[in-house]
């Protein structure tokens, strides 16, 4: 079923204006409508698969993000970057918790996938804690760290103000419940603790590049279109302060690779690397990069 949001998920503003119409490419080949409020300037795919039905838009060989997959090489070239990836994320969060192994810091990791950057803050020595509503990831993952890993954010198993980190690689323009995940992940964090949010930026480049066919739109899988202005306004509403925001170099690449192989039906990856390369030239000077990682912390209480 699809389900048509009356008002803006992030200031509740009901006027809303076609932004653009785009293809899911992965799964259905069907096309989604996003739009743009007319008061904050958020975009979103509207009207959406609800919560029970967007599954099927998961159920992809092609899905990469949910498999291991290592046929062709676009696929194979994920692996190795996601490999490079983890090692750099392992060491972000690190450096941004003051991580030592003897403090046994609790990290949750939500929408964990096939559990790679748990097992990976496993072995530094953090405690570790997943959520996966993918069963066939979150069953990977199991068998990965060897860790029950949770189905759902809102279970009983989590402790309140227990975590230092909470991270979310690319997972937060895939959930039905905005705000009360964010509140939920809120209760969750220690006062000093920090929640990264990994996210696709809309203003970046090879966004404006790519029109329709830019991949990181990836409806309806990805249900809100982030910019850097519309996290800062989520953030305030939720009464957290954005510590830094930082490049996501890879995903220029990726995601150029992707869109180019949308719009000319083929892959190229000359040119998908060249368009890459370019969108991070450009967010050099804008700050526009492809994905950004936000660095937030909860507001004292005044
Ligand atoms: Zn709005």
């Amino acid at each position: 079923m699809l389900e048509t949001l009356t008002q803006c998920p992030i200031c509740g503003h009901t006027e809303a204006q076609l932004f653009t119409e785009a293809q899911d490419f992965t799964v259905s080949q069907e096309i989604f409508k996003i739009v743009q409020c007319q008061e904050c300037t958020f975009c979103y795919t509207n009207p959406r698969p609800d919560f029970k039905s967007i599954a099927k838009y998961y159920d992809s060989e092609a899905y990469i993000s949910h498999s291991n997959t290592k046929k062709g090489l676009t696929s194979r070239l994920y692996q190795w970057v996601r490999q490079s990836a983890l090692k750099e994320k392992s060491q972000l969060v690190a450096r941004l918790s003051g991580f030592h192994p003897e403090k046994q810091l609790k990290i949750l990791d939500y929408g964990c996938g096939t559990g790679e950057f748990l097992n990976t803050c496993r072995k530094e020595g953090w405690r570790i804690d997943g959520v996966e509503p993918n069963q066939a990831a979150r069953q990977q993952a199991e068998k990965l760290t060897g860790l029950f890993i949770q189905e759902d954010l809102f279970s009983e198993h989590f402790t309140t103000e227990s975590y230092s980190v909470i991270t979310l690689w690319h997972v937060l323009e895939h959930v039905h419940a905005l705000q009360e995940t964010l509140e939920r992940l809120k209760s969750l964090l220690c006062p000093e603790g920090i929640l990264l949010l990994a996210l696709p930026n809309r203003k970046t480049w090879e966004a404006q590049k790519f029109g329709s066919y830019w991949a990181a739109y990836d409806v309806p899988r990805h249900l809100y279109h982030f910019s850097p202005t519309d996290v800062a306004n989520l953030a305030k509403k939720h009464h957290f302060e954005i510590q830094e925001m930082l490049p996501m170099y890879y995903d220029a690449y990726y995601v150029s690779l992707l869109s180019e192989k949308y719009k000319s039906q083929k892959t190229n990856f000359f040119k998908g690397f060249w368009q890459g390369w370019q969108s991070n030239q450009h967010a050099k000077k804008t700050n526009q990069y492809s994905s950004l990682i936000y660095v937030l912390k909860k507001k004292a209480q005044s």
